[in-house]
């Protein structure tokens, strides 16, 4: 007989993390709250690449097909070096599963599936206190300096991001995160009548400036643009048409259709991050990513940066592990109210199971961003060698299967 653990789940953050699992939990039939402290979810950076690894988590949330249907099949990536004639086969991720995914999109898609009254939208967690007595953690909410309410929950899943308030409670302090020196601006451009790409991933670099282009659908073409930060770029990032217009500045010497694309593309849509944060490889091997009942998981736990395009896939599978681990200890346990070693158990499952991954991924997109960071041809071949030794099948983090919802003793 199907038992419902009555014990709730608070989940701090209402990203793509936070809501994919609450999903996952919802799916193995543990009740969970959302905590966001935005007024409204948000979806900001335009679009997300999913490789395969995602597909096959989203198909575990069971939303895969419907999310299929927003977003065409890339077929193959090409990479255009401006300073040599002949464009390259860009193999990085193609070989399988690969699209590209209106950030909205997901959102709404993983939200709808939610039970009502799951997320609590406006609601920051200030800190995080575990109670000296019963070791349960206790959450401060605010709104805006207002100190609004104090909760207990019994377990307590920090999603809420690269400046997460739960990490540092884990020991995962933001001081240690480090900075790239490349900053990354992203949008859509909308063509009415449909446009003439190819189905396919299209990187174009010049020197430190690199411009991908993928399409989303027959009318809409998503595209991020690479370059080294500059001291003006905090006061750009806040104006939509000076975002646009310094993109443009950047891309002199690029094929013509591809700044037409930047000019008319949508300027809601745009955004422009400067301060790429990132949690250094070797920090993760060193961490634990829980402390009683608290744990953490997405950028929260992992900040990579984006230039392997995974960390949101890397995210859904968090939260797949996560509850599959929840579940399989919550749903044995013969007791009613869960105990404090069975979660503790869990998350020492889920960290275990999740430590290699990410520090590969994250050590990747180091290396990569590294490599872009650097003006000097010698540190860059540098880094080629060590990813050309380390990562030199291109599917190899897109093949990653973070197994299934479903186990063994349930049903
Ligand atoms: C430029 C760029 C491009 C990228 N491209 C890709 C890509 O193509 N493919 C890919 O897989 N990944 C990509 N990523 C990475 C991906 O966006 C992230 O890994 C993913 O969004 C992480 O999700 P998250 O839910 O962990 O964190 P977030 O998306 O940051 O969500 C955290 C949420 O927590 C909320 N929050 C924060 N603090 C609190 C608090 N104290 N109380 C309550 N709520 C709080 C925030 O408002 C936010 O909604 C990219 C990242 C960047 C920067």
């Amino acid at each position: 007989m199907k038992r419902t653990v009555e014990n709730e789940v608070v989940i701090v953050g209402g990203g793509i993390c936070g809501l994919a699992t609450a999903l996952a939990l919802h799916r193995k039939r543990i009740r969970s709250l959302v905590l966001e402290k935005s007024e409204k979810l948000r979806a900001t950076g335009a679009a997300i690449i999913v490789q395969a690894n995602g597909w096959h988590a989203l198909d575990q949330l069971g939303i895969g097909s419907t999310l299929r249907q927003t977003a065409i099949a890339i077929q193959r990536g090409m990479f255009t070096s401006l300073s040599e004639k002949e464009p390259k086969e860009l193999a990085f991720g193609i070989n399988q599963e690969f699209r590209c995914l209106k950030r909205t999109d997901l959102i709404k898609a993983i939200a709808n599936c939610l039970p009502m009254e799951t997320i609590r939208t406006g609601c920051e967690v200030l800190s995080i206190e575990l109670d000296p007595v019963t070791r349960y953690p206790h959450l401060m909410l605010s709104n805006g300096t207002i100190l609004q309410a104090k909760l207990i929950y019994q377990v307590v899943i920090g999603c809420d991001g690269v400046n997460s308030t739960i990490a540092n409670m884990v020991g995962l302090h933001q001081t240690k995160l480090l900075r790239f020196s490349t900053c990354v601006a992203r949008g859509f451009t909308k063509y009415p009548n449909g446009h003439q790409f190819a189905s396919e991933f299209a990187l174009i670099s010049r020197g430190q400036i690199q411009l991908g282009r993928i399409p989303v659908t027959h009318n809409l073409v998503y595209w991020f643009l690479t370059r080294p930060t500059t001291s003006q770029d905090s006061i750009i990032s806040k104006d939509l048409p000076l975002i646009r217009q310094s993109l443009v500045e950047s891309m002199e010497g690029f094929p013509i259709l591809t700044i037409d694309m930047i000019r008319s593309c949508k300027l809601n849509s745009l955004h422009l991050t400067y301060d790429l944060k990132y949690r250094p490889p070797w920090d993760l091997l060193l961490n634990n990513f829980k402390k009683g009942t608290i744990v953490v998981a997405g950028d929260a736990m992992h900040a990579t940066g984006p230039f392997i395009a995974q960390g949101g896939s890397a995210s859904i599978e968090d939260a797949i592990v996560l509850a599959r681990c929840l579940a399989q200890k919550m749903h044995n346990s013969t007791k009613v109210i869960i105990d404090h070693n069975v979660i503790e158990e869990a998350f020492d499952k889920y960290v275990k199971e999740r430590k290699m991954r990410i520090f590969w991924l994250s050590l990747h997109t180091f290396l990569v961003g590294k490599k872009l960071d650097t003006k000097s041809l010698m540190v860059r071949a540098v880094f080629l060698a060590i990813m050309f030794v380390l990562f030199r099948d291109p599917d190899c983090h897109s093949r990653y299967n973070c197994g299934t919802l479903h186990h063994e003793e349930e049903d």
